[in-house]
């Protein structure tokens, strides 16, 4: 009988939308990138993606992509353990220990499961996991799943991270938990410092590389990497679903006993599909390019360079951090939804993250630079902003 529950969700769902917070799918009908066409017909320049290297539909990632498909067929039918492990998925786990300089990867259908299934393996009562506040929504539901005592401190904030150190010092095994780059703010964790207590405290680091894997430090190794401390990180998640061509899988790496256990034990890896070939072979060509080469790891820097001066220049008030996730603050919620609503008409897609998504007053544009936009498309976005600031007031 679904007539009572559908009436309490019909409920829920108005209320949703009276508040505002109904979430809604504009419909792309091209391939990501740089330019895409919406169903409504316009050619946009996409601002929001997390496609920051472009490799989303590079042409030698789709061929890889292809390749595989004729060589290793469409779909495993079978979780890793039972006949899901093809030579290829291997190949992949090898190429990003290599790329981190790690001992072993483990692949997964999603960083999402990833973190979901990396504490519970792991961790029990004895032990204590120390978290950041601003954590994404996949390691505070891995943590849940985990018998570990929980700690968390606020974002960012070395001296309460210490205050939990020192809060947690019975406990057995602790690991210090975060992002490495927030996707709200775009600010990176300070991973030195962290890692400088991990030491004193004798505790183990994760950093959870969603948003950085690929294009932060000088090589695109990630956080790490740009504190010079990828020595001392123990875990490390990540996703193939952002910069890392944009399909969807996700891995942990780091030591070798951590990534066996986890084999041994962890749910979403036992009790979930093998990834596809077709995402695997295409993986491993972009290991591959970025191995090769930091070319779009550079021009992705450059890119943000531009966007973040011209746009500062003309008067927006910009959160300031070292990636190409530019949040234009703007603080009113409605404010935020209309922004948005005229960029589109300019040609540009953005999106407006308003209060739950990000802390009340604190509304914003968020734009995610991309390697693949030419400075063109960062002409064309600049000068879109610049007339909707101009017309809301925003800027003068
Ligand atoms: C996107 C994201 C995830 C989830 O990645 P999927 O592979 O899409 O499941 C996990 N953690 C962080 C920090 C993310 O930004």
């Amino acid at each position: 009988m679904y007539t009572k529950i559908q009436e309490f969700l019909a409920n829920e769902l108005n209320q949703i939308q009276s508040d505002g917070l109904l979430k809604k799918e504009r419909i792309i009908v091209t391939p990501q990138g740089a330019n895409v066409r919406v169903a409504s017909g316009e050619e946009v320049v996409i601002m929001c993606a997390n496609n920051y290297l472009g490799l989303s539909s590079h042409p030698e990632v789709i061929k890889a992509s292809k390749d595989a498909l004729d060589s290793h067929g469409y779909g495993m039918s079978s979780v890793r353990f039972i006949c899901g492990t093809q030579d290829i998925h291997k190949t992949l786990e090898k190429k990003i220990s290599t790329f981190y300089g790690t001992e072993d990867t483990i692949l997964y259908a999603a960083a999402f499961d990833a973190n979901g299934g990396v504490f519970e393996p792991l961790f029990s009562q004895q032990d204590a996991i120390i978290s950041d506040e601003l954590n994404h929504a996949s390691i505070i539901d891995g943590i849940r799943l985990c018998k570990a005592e929980r700690y968390r401190y606020k974002h960012s904030d070395m001296a309460d991270l210490e205050a939990q150190l020192i809060k947690s010092q019975a406990q057995r095994h602790r690991i210090i938990v975060t992002d490495g780059v927030f996707s709200m703010d775009g600010d990176l964790a300070k991973m030195d410092e962290i890692c400088a207590l991990a030491n004193k405290y004798d505790a183990l680091v994760m950093t959870d590389e969603c948003h950085s894997a690929g294009f932060i430090g000088k090589t695109g190794r990630g956080v790490p990497e740009h504190y010079g401390v990828m020595d001392q990180v123990d875990i490390i998640t990540g996703t193939l679903g952002k910069a890392l061509g944009g399909a969807m899988g996700g891995y942990t790496t780091g030591k070798k006993e951590i990534i066996e256990m986890l084999r041994q034990r962890s749910r979403p890896y036992l009790f979930s599909n093998s990834l596809s070939p077709a995402i695997v072979g295409a993986s491993i060509k972009v290991f591959d390019i970025l191995s090769a080469t930091t070319q779009l790891r550079d021009r992705l820097e450059s890119n943000t360079a531009y966007f973040k001066k011209h746009i500062k220049a003309a008067g927006f008030d910009i959160k300031v951090g070292d990636s190409p996730i530019v949040p234009i603050m703007l603080y009113d919620a409605a404010l935020s939804q209309e922004f948005a609503n005229r960029l589109l008409n300019e040609g540009v897609y953005a999106i407006g993250f308003f209060y739950p998504v990000v802390a009340q007053g604190q509304a914003r544009i968020r734009t995610q630079i991309s390697a693949a936009h030419s400075i063109e498309d960062l002409d064309k976005a600049i000068a879109a902003f610049i007339k909707v600031g101009k017309e809301l007031k925003v800027i003068k």
